[in-house]
């Protein structure tokens, strides 16, 4: 018997369902395609493709040193796994279930596609995610809409076991394939500053972060200079981490309880997008009224020079590192949708030109849960970016770090562009606030623009 174990946002071989299942048959084909749809499309950026292909050499070394390899096709993934199962004879390909609309759609034509040869699809849960989407679910609703009902049940449910790396895989011959290189697949710069990809590095990180980093989590994961968060989210995009064995290695310290709540945020949003593939594009709660279109606003947004300094620093973080801490990425995501009143979507797509860790589930429903049109149960708070600067960055070194114009300006004036002499911020070098921030986020407040509940 031979079972094919097609890798997709799982490129790990420790705690893999999908391969150790494949690996109980008498041989195994490991095979990662390269969808000629993601390739064509604006998904495919610089900073994720250089990411991937490290998760796949380090992926094609760890099978290797199990005696097997890692076959890489590029093309329709139905098409191509088919093709493959008829050359190797397989009987089964195995797969790990995932959430969005693309990924449904994949999953239909992978089966549709075996099943008209008599082969088997196997698809595995709670891959992706810790717990299934789908699985827990409340009285009278395929998911759960709120994230605290959502949390209770999802820490009280046991979590499937985690299973073991294969002692060893045996793979038929076959042909193998090249990796592709970045710039066949999407060329551009890179940021400058993006994580190198792979399990070998997220286990390293993994280690780091469970001896040492996490001690402080619970109380300094909102301190912007002291950078004090786990760093894991690319790694867990890839599934070059299990998210299982995450919540396994914790224990019940107050900031193992906080990390493993940030799981379950995880979790939260792949199960709405599970259950409303269109919350993708669609405001989740529908909004009343109209944005404001901007576009010198979003381009200035979008560049890091609105003037506000904790925004700008944000958003030049992302541009650097392809990441940004989670505290910015609400104040930058709440700025845009709420101050300036621009679509959460056009914000949405920038994130994701850049972000390493850019997932629709995770980066999508956030922007909704921030936006207003989403989960968040109190969709009329707006942040003020100055006020929020001046508790989580009080001396002012997260900014400093990303705006070095600002750099010689005490904490309290920097954070504040009103304390700044207008003569000052143009010999820096440094724009004039787009906004009065308080002014806007008035209008804001007084629009009560918002959101009806969704029947
Ligand atoms: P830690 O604080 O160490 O948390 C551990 C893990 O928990 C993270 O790696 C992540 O997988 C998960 N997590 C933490 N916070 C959240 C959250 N709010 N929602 C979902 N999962 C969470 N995260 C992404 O992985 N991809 C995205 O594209 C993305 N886009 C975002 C867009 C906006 C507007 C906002 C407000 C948040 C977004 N997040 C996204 C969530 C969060 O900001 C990042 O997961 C986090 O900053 C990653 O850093 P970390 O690994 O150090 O997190």
């Amino acid at each position: 018997r031979t079972a094919i174990c097609l890798f997709t946002r799982n490129l790990r071989v420790h705690d893999n369902p999908v391969l150790r299942h494949a690996a109980r048959a008498d041989r195994v084909v490991p095979v990662f395609v390269f969808d000629e749809g993601v390739i064509r499309s604006d998904y495919m950026r610089p900073n994720r493709t250089a990411f991937l292909l490290d998760c796949l050499r380090d992926l094609k070394h760890a099978l290797s040193e199990l005696g097997a390899g890692l076959v890489v096709r590029t093309g329709n993934p139905a098409a191509e796994v088919t093709r493959l199962a008829d050359e190797v004879d397989a009987s089964e390909v195995h797969i790990a279930a995932d959430v969005t609309g693309f990924a449904h759609a994949r999953e239909d034509s992978l089966r549709k596609a075996l099943d008209a040869r008599d082969r088997t699809l196997v698809v595995h849960d709670a891959v992706v995610t810790a717990h299934a989407p789908g699985h827990l679910v409340p009285t009278g609703n395929d998911h759960f809409a709120v994230f605290s009902p959502y949390f209770r049940r999802w820490a009280e449910t046991p979590l499937r076991r985690t299973v073991d790396v294969p002692e060893s895989l045996r793979m038929p011959k076959v042909r193998v394939g090249k990796l592709p290189s970045r710039s066949e697949l999407c060329p551009g710069e890179t940021s400058p500053d993006i994580a190198k990809g792979g399990e070998s590095r997220a286990r390293e990180l993994v280690d780091e972060w469970f001896d040492d980093g996490i001690a402080g989590y619970d109380s300094g994961n909102d301190d912007l200079a002291a950078d004090a968060t786990s760093r894991l989210s690319p790694y867990l995009h890839f599934g070059c981490l299990s998210p299982v064995e995450l919540v396994e290695r914790a224990g019940n310290s107050e900031p193992e309880r906080a990390f493993v709540r940030q799981l379950a945020w995880r979790d939260f949003h792949h199960q709405v997008l599970a259950a409303r593939p269109r919350a993708a594009q669609h405001d989740y709660r529908p909004r009343g009224d109209r944005w404001r279109e901007d576009e010198e606003s979003f381009r200035a947004w979008c560049e890091g020079r609105t003037g506000i300094p904790i925004v700008d620093a944000g958003m030049r973080q992302l541009a650097r590192e392809g990441w940004m801490h989670n505290r910015t990425r609400m104040i930058t995501s709440s700025f845009l949708t709420k101050t300036l009143g621009i679509d959460w979507r056009l914000g949405a797509r920038y994130f994701l030109d850049l972000l390493v860790d850019g997932d629709i589930a995770n980066n999508n429903m956030n922007w909704q849960w921030t936006a207003g049109t989403g989960t968040d149960t109190r969709p009329y708070r707006v942040l003020n970016p100055i006020r929020q600067a001046e508790r989580y960055d009080p001396n002012g070194d997260y900014v400093r770090r990303y705006v070095p114009e600002l750099k010689e300006l005490p904490a309290k004036a920097l954070h504040d562009p009103r304390r700044i002499d207008p003569e000052d911020l143009e010999r820096l070098g440094y724009p004039a606030p787009l906004v009065d921030v308080d002014a806007a986020n008035a209008r804001f407040r007084a629009a009560k623009v918002g959101t009806s509940r969704v029947s």
